[in-house]
């Protein structure tokens, strides 16, 4: 089972899957070769992106990623101009310190391929590594799988069960909602306090409430930041940030957003914020993407507005239980957008926000399943196009819709009694059905939708 730890992380933009995964990846490599007592040996490296991570690995940065991992960084700690400095200083020595110890040549251009017309067998987001000492001999070679949401495995793990991700032993386990339904009934539980004991069998509950806590810290930080940077957005589109001038024209007419008539108008602006500086290659968390970063913190700003007698508390049954949502998705189907489209990202984070904000509002389990399962119907088969490769359009303000279509889903399913159709077990099973059965050319790779119909500045 996932820790909400797990699916939350604190990482680099613009993406999870092909700039925090590589980063992460190229890390493991480095502790591969110090595990194998090779690291003292290499002389020269090669990194080959595959797939999707080569397609659209430039516009998301994957190259720089591989760069700062192999430098020995991490992306829950970096910061995100540190990250600028360390690679002007790659760039222009040519070399680079292999975990930030073993100084060894490297040219970024010749020694990292991308290569776009091959995909490895277990997943589209493919990257393989290979060390040669110095006379020339390969002494080290790994391949790894960015699997979307900053989750990464290797070529071991991939043989033999990645969708198996056990990171806590829980003291209410569940494989799906039926199960998580039936746990939170037979122990008298809400879905977030379910969540909470699962936690607490893994760390001190005040631990676990600071980590969500923090959680929401950066979270909190990362829209600051979105709000209040002007300028272009980097890449060859010349996207200009609006989230800044939007603030202000709001701000112009009503200070206090808890006091203001224009609701949607503020959701879309949190969410627009966080997803700018994700494009910006700033700090965001994974929610459970960094493409999708946008939805979870502006729905949390909404219930923290906009709906009386909201607390610390609320936002952590929240996080709780929008990870219990979430963790559904990652065990049962995917959240890698070059796997199953934007409905895996965007679609995953809207069904998690629905469910959530369910919840704060005081709905029941079955409530909140509906609610989540609302959210995910009407975005499947939503494509994955991001135009000129980067986290920009359609994303940032597909995060403002994400959000939007939560809110709306959670309004709905309170307004029934927790019945329907079409349970969360079945749109997720369905979702990950439409993700297989989409062309390769919407999933990540910019070959299709909007990528090929808007001509590049
Ligand atoms: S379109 Fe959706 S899945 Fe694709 S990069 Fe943008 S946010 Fe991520």
């Amino acid at each position: 089972m996932l820790s909400s730890f797990d699916l939350f992380k604190v990482g680099l933009g613009p993406s999870s899957s092909h700039t925090t995964g590589p980063m992460k990846a190229a890390l493991r490599f480095v502790h591969y070769l110090a595990a194998q007592m090779q690291a003292q040996k290499v002389h020269k490296l090669d990194v080959r992106l595959y797939g999707s991570l080569a397609l659209t690995g430039a516009g998301h940065h994957t190259d720089r990623a591989v760069l700062l991992g192999l430098s020995g960084l991490r992306p829950e700690t970096l910061i995100p101009s540190d990250a600028d400095a360390a690679i002007a200083a790659i760039q222009k020595s040519q070399t680079l310190m292999l975990g930030g110890k073993i100084k060894i040549d490297f040219d970024p251009k010749a020694d990292i391929r991308f290569e776009g017309q091959t995909s490895l067998p277990f997943h589209t987001n493919g990257l393989r590594f290979n060390a040669f000492n110095g006379d020339g001999d390969l002494i080290a070679s790994r391949i790894y799988y960015s699997v979307g949401g900053g989750f990464v495995v290797d070529e071991d793990e991939a043989g033999r069960n990645a969708r198996d991700d056990v990171t806590i032993t829980p003291k209410h386990p569940f494989t799906n909602s039926e199960e998580l339904l039936a746990q939170a009934d037979e122990a008298g539980l809400s879905i977030a306090q379910v969540m909470l004991e699962n936690e607490c069998a893994h760390r001190p509950r005040a631990e676990v409430l600071a980590g969500l806590d923090d959680i929401w810290g950066h979270m909190q930080a990362s829209m600051n930041h979105g709000l209040r940077r002007e300028g272009m957005l980097p890449g060859t589109l010349k996207v200009r940030r609006r989230a800044p001038g939007l603030y202000l024209k709001l701000r112009v007419n009503n200070p206090d957003p808890k006091q203001s008539c224009e609701r949607s108008d503020w959701v879309n602006l949190w969410a627009m914020a966080v997803n700018e500086e994700n494009a910006s290659g700033g700090r965001v968390v994974t929610a459970p993407t960094n493409g999708a970063a946008g939805v979870l913190p502006a729905v949390i700003n909404y219930y923290q507005h906009f709906v009386p007698g909201a607390d610390g508390d609320g936002v952590r049954n929240f996080l709780l239980t929008a990870a219990a949502i979430g963790g559904l998705y990652k065990r049962n189907a995917s959240i890698s957008g070059a796997e199953v489209g934007c409905q895996g990202e965007v679609g995953v984070a809207c069904s998690m926000a629905a469910g959530a904000l369910a919840a704060v509002l005081g709905g029941t389990n079955a409530q909140i399943e509906n609610a989540a399962e609302i959210g995910m119907e009407h975005n499947l088969g939503m494509t994955c196009d991001p135009v000129g490769g980067l986290v920009q359009i359609p994303c940032i303000e597909r995060n403002a819709f994400g959000a939007a279509m939560a809110i709306q889903a959670a309004r709905l399913a309170l307004l029934g009694d927790g019945k329907h159709a079409i349970s969360l077990d079945e749109v997720i099973k369905t979702m990950f059905e439409t993700g297989r059965d989409m062309s390769t050319k919407y999933k990540e790779t910019s070959q299709g939708g909007l990528a090929v119909n808007i001509v590049e500045c």
